[in-house]
């Protein structure tokens, strides 16, 4: 890996933060607050909650087995990704490498940023090769996109493939692993201490059951947390966010009890949906969705639309012609799915 003084913005690099007033008080404990200009009123929401999640972070450590210091949590994986840029890229002249297809927000994050987006073909597995990753790659680029298992195929990614990536390229490698937990491969999280140029991305927002929430986390080197939390809003993540993620930490076990109903739920959806006249093929999955190839997939789409059934129609996406994502949902959900699909002609 290049040094990250070399892979960050000069502007990043040299910036000072903001210093909130609760950033600089700390230490004893303290019951009146006269720092920050609030309404001595409403409590608790009349406070600015911690800009830097300590509460959280603590109980996130563990669970993750990692250090509070490679934690950042911000509001969605999304508010990651766009730090992501603004730290490493300077607009106009550096550039990214990603697999295609995969989650839109990269490339939309890198065309709000002016960032170039160099995007590779994944091949008719929907696997990739590190090498052709490097071979669009030149000294201007800072950062590569993996996602794994990915969005919209669902399949894990080859973890030796991944691996080679992380230590022959010499910019940082982001491995989006948002649907990890619906997979059986370990997450990538167990080598971060080996690997200083990767940065992991996970969410609330799938197994964790909390879209509503907006609670992302990115894992790296303290080094590289160190920036992103010098360049995030003050305040990224409110108190009420904070509250509910530290109470979902304490019902960790529910989650578990989710994440093995949707596979169970996964299974049986798939081995019916493989017998309706619509379905040509269904792709291997290791997420709580899966991509699969009908006879006509807007006509279908259109139709599941007119009976109140809204899934994804991937159609318009690379490698996916005629294809569908669908998210499991709960066994009568996933029941009203096939009876309407039994029905279409
Ligand atoms: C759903 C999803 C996310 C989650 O984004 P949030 O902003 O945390 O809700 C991240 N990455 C991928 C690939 C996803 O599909």
């Amino acid at each position: 890996m290049k040094p990250l003084k070399e892979l960050t913005r000069p502007n990043i690099w040299a910036l000072k933060p903001y210093s909130s007033a609760r950033d600089e008080y700390n230490g004893v404990e303290a019951s009146v607050f006269l720092d920050a200009n609030e309404n001595p009123y409403n409590q608790p929401n009349n406070r600015y909650p911690d800009p830097l999640q300590k509460e959280l972070k603590a109980m996130i450590a563990p669970v993750k087995k990692v250090r509070p210091e490679q934690i950042f949590l911000g509001n969605g994986s999304d508010e990651a990704i766009d730090l992501m840029f603004r730290a490493f890229c300077c607009p106009g002249k550096d550039n990214v490498v990603a697999i295609d297809p995969t989650y839109g927000m990269y490339q939309v994050c890198a065309d709000v940023n002016d960032v170039e987006y160099r995007k590779v073909l994944l091949d008719e597995n929907f696997q990739f090769q590190a090498d052709k990753l490097l071979e669009a790659a030149d000294e201007n680029t800072k950062l590569m996109f993996l996602c794994s298992p990915n969005n919209p195929t669902g399949n894990n990614l080859c973890r030796k493939e991944i691996e080679k990536l992380i230590k022959e390229f010499q910019g940082i490698v982001i491995v989006d692993e948002a649907y990890a937990d619906f997979s059986d491969e370990p997450s990538l999280l167990a080598e971060l201490d080996e690997h200083p140029n990767l940065v992991v991305f996970q969410t609330f927002s799938k197994a964790w059951g909390c879209a509503a929430i907006r609670l992302g986390m990115a894992f790296a080197s303290p080094e590289i947390i160190g920036i992103l939390s010098k360049i995030k809003y003050p305040y990224n993540v409110n108190r009420l966010t904070q509250q509910e993620a530290i109470h979902m930490m304490q019902k960790h076990y529910e989650v578990e009890r989710w994440i093995k109903s949707v596979l169970e739920e996964r299974e049986r959806l798939i081995e019916e949906f493989q017998n309706l006249p619509c379905c040509k093929h269904i792709f291997p999955t290791d997420a709580n969705f899966f991509l699969t190839r009908v006879t006509d997939a807007k006509r279908i789409y259109d139709y599941l639309v007119s009976k109140g059934i809204i899934v994804r129609n991937r159609s318009n996406v690379t490698l996916c012609k005629d294809c569908l994502r669908i998210t499991i949902g709960t066994r009568p959900e996933n029941d009203t799915l096939l009876q309407a699909l039994k029905q279409y002609e």
